[in-house]
């Protein structure tokens, strides 16, 4: 290369830059010294509490309670005395809009006393109640500008900690944004209320499997994260990566994914000092960061933290998202979240894997090693698997982001149709359980369960199916729809909600059918075969990914809801209502909110994505290649003026790219002029059916042209640059 352009100037940039600036390392500071040294936890309460306030705050976490407002004061002293000591001058209020970011308004501990000095002061009510003039987050109509207030409450079960910067500290109190009204603005509102209502359903059943004394349960949730990582060298010449994150034009490569040698591959140093990094915030945030590895796709890296109760996975998640974002600004990347940063190269997920218990009786999801575990093991079993057959279109409307079709169904993630993947060991078990209880098992190693006609369970059904979007993985389901870039919140929510109902029903039938004088087992038995014989249409245990299987999910009834705009409306159906309502998780009101905000979210990234796309093709590529043809008319008239014939072949292949790039953006421009206005199903349809396909058009004639403008004239790092050079 040879010019002078940005994108020349970061390869050569790169070519010399030392690896990995050594910062720290694990030998001064060991892991699990660091872990959780910037949260106040029930370790630091107990020893900074008088005995009966520790005990109150810490049966509020336990029970889910509300915390009793006398020693909120008690608390927020020593909170304000523990932080300061950390360095911290600030405290915030952290809330979860439903933009799916983390917000976060500052405010001073100082207060200036009357001889002109200053004092610090953190009240009860102040760590217990903010109200950030958050106006302009979006409410879905909740809110109007006139009655803006919108108010923080703190999350008790969520423990307060300290945003580090290398200029001064900042306590951050996890809370939940509600309106006046009470109405959930938020993320968290709505997974504190799922969880409660899990809990109410997953009681009655264990109450009627004799068990008293039962802890609170909650659902637990382990999220993989999957993202990408470029040189910001590269990205700052990518418009669209640092305005979209993801790139709208951009020839494949000549070398991609195929040789399947970046998964799971040696982590280049680079990187993994990156990942040294990125670990090293997270366990001072307590959160407990396990697994880092190279994914398939070149430039794709996954970080998976041990799973933690739902709540608090899902706050850390967003520490988490922000902590990659952060740590890769450091150290000269670009952290992509996208679900699908390049086209034709592997998008990325968030699986989210998740089952649920408590403390008395541990994982629910576990098969466990007695018969009267493996029967109830069943129960619950079968309860998922009704819930995600009932409420397929559900599961896909909560994962529906503009940025997530991209990878749903596009042959490498879970297709947009919702099965359940059981492995071949519990299907079969299944099957005999919906044929009348034949008690042979593909296992090697049997389980015996409590009901007498049941088949045996079997040890381990790890087997795995990477095409399933939602799989039984042992002793938990991975639900792998979830975009990389998404909360977790509003799926785990779902989860949450679709699961206690039909907890409600089974317990419901159980309950009436021992009070009529049934056995329990017998009632188990009766109740699992017409379960599993209902819903068994939603079980699939072969390739997702295949033709046969759209069409196969046809007759079975399963819907293929292929786009957000498909899917979305889902939210506010009248049976997601009556359920939400019914287990008091989220008003009619607050659903439609949500629907109007997630559709508003998706107009708008639509519509940013192709004003970039105009605005590209016009001042990067356009110019880049009526360069490059004029290079080649000069070159053809220089050689005929001296007696030479010239092949015009390239110049005419240009030629006729250059018009379809002009005819593409003026064809783009007239769609986006004609965008319909007020009413949001109506632009997003629109933006789904007419403004992405002509995105592509314009697409398709500047990446043909990236395969022949001369490489000193092109503007933009190419996918080559971006995936394989660090
Ligand atoms: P894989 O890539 O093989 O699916 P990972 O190790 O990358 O597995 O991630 C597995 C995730 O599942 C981790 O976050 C782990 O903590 C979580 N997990 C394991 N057991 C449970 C469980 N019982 N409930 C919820 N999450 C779980
Ligand atoms: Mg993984």
């Amino acid at each position: 290369m040879s010019g002078s352009s940005a994108r020349e100037l970061a390869v050569s940039a790169l070519s010399g830059a030392s690896k990995v600036e050594p910062k720290f390392d694990f030998i001064g500071s060991a892991a699990q010294d660091l872990f959780g040294s910037n949260v106040f936890s029930l370790k630091e309460m107990q020893a900074r509490l008088p005995k009966a306030v520790y005990r109150s705050v810490k049966q509020t976490m336990e029970s889910g309670e509300a915390l009793d407002p006398t020693v909120a004061d008690a608390v927020a002293a020593a909170m304000k005395d523990w932080a300061i000591d950390k360095g911290a001058t600030h405290f915030t209020h952290v809330f979860y809009p439903l933009t799916g970011l983390t917000a976060e308004k500052h405010d001073s501990f100082l207060v200036p006393d009357s001889e002109g000095a200053a004092v610090t002061e953190f009240s009860g009510k102040m760590l217990i109640q903010g109200e950030p003039d958050a106006s302009s987050f979006p409410s879905g109509g909740l809110r109007q500008t006139f009655e803006a207030r919108g108010y923080t409450a703190w999350d008790v079960t969520s423990p307060a900690f300290i945003i580090d910067n290398p200029n001064g500290r900042t306590l951050a109190i996890p809370t939940a944004f509600v309106s006046w009204t009470g109405e959930a603005l938020d993320k968290k509102t709505p997974v504190l209320r799922a969880s409660q209502a899990l809990d109410k359903q997953v009681r009655r059943v264990l109450e009627l499997f004799g068990h008293g004394d039962i802890a609170r349960i909650s659902m637990t949730a382990g999220c993989e994260q999957e993202y990408f990582l470029v040189d910001k060298q590269f990205a700052l010449a990518r418009p669209d990566l640092m305005l979209a994150g993801r790139t709208l034009f951009g020839a494949a490569p000549p070398k991609g994914q195929e040789f399947d040698d970046h998964y799971f591959g040696a982590i280049d140093e680079r990187v993994q000092g990156f990942m040294m990094e990125v670990d090293r915030e997270l366990y001072k945030l307590g959160i407990p960061a396990r697994t880092r590895h190279n994914e398939v796709a070149p430039g794709q890296f996954e970080l998976a933290p041990l799973h933690e109760s739902a709540n608090l996975a899902a706050d850390h998640q967003q520490m988490i998202m922000t902590t990659l974002r952060r740590v890769a600004d450091r150290n000269g990347f670009l952290c992509l979240l996208h679900e699908k940063p390049f086209s034709g190269i592997n998008g990325s997920g968030k699986h989210l894997n998740f089952s649920f218990g408590n403390a008395t009786q541990g994982n629910l999801l576990d098969p466990g090693s007695t018969p009267h575990d493996n029967a109830q093991f069943l129960v619950f079993c079968a309860a998922v698997v009704r819930a995600v057959h009932l409420h397929g279109p559900l599961l896909r409307a909560v994962v529906a982001t503009a940025g997530n079709d991209h990878r749903l169904g596009a042959n490498e993630a879970p297709p947009a149709i919702l099965s359940v993947f059981l492995g071949e060991q519990l299907a079969d078990v299944f099957d005999q359980i919906a044929s009348g209880g034949a008690k042979s098992s593909k296992s090697l190693e049997p389980m015996q369960i409590g009901v007498d006609t049941l088949p045996q369970l079997p040890m381990d059904a790890g087997d795995r199916n990477r095409t399933s979007p939602f799989a039984f993985t042992g002793n938990r389901f991975e639900f792998r729809a979830v975009g990389s870039e998404q909360s977790p919140s509003g799926p785990i929510t779902a989860l949450c909600v679709i699961i206690a109902d039909s907890l409600d029903y089974m317990a419901s039938e159980l309950e009436n059918a021992t009070a009529g004088g049934a056995d329990l087992n017998a009632a188990i038995e009766t109740l699992l075969k017409s379960v599993i014989e209902t819903h068994s249409p939603v079980i699939f245990n072969g390739d997702g990914y295949t033709e046969e299987w759209q069409a196969e999910a046809e007759k079975r009834g399963l819907a293929n809801l292929r786009t957000s705009v498909d899917a979305l409306p889902v939210i506010s159906d009248d049976a997601v209502v009556a359920m939400f309502e019914k287990h008091a998780v989220l008003s009619k009101r607050e659903l439609e909110s949500r629907e109007e905000v997630y559709f508003e979210q998706y107009v708008k990234s639509v519509a940013v994505e192709a004003n970039l796309t105009l605005k590209m093709g016009r001042s990067q590529v356009f110019p880049a290649a009526v360069r490059y043809q004029g290079e080649l008319a000069r070159t053809c008239a220089d050689l005929k003026a001296v007696g030479y014939t010239f092949d015009t072949d390239t110049l005419d292949a240009v030629t006729d790219l250059v018009k379809d790039l002009q005819d593409g953006l003026a064809a783009l421009q007239k769609v986006v002029d004609a965008s319909p206005e007020g009413d949001l199903h109506a632009e997003s349809r629109y933006c789904c059916d007419e403004v992405l396909p002509a995105m592509l058009t314009v697409r398709a004639a500047a990446d043909a042209l990236e395969e022949l403008v001369a490489d000193d004239l092109w503007p933009l790092p190419s996918y080559q640059e971006m995936l394989f050079i660090r």
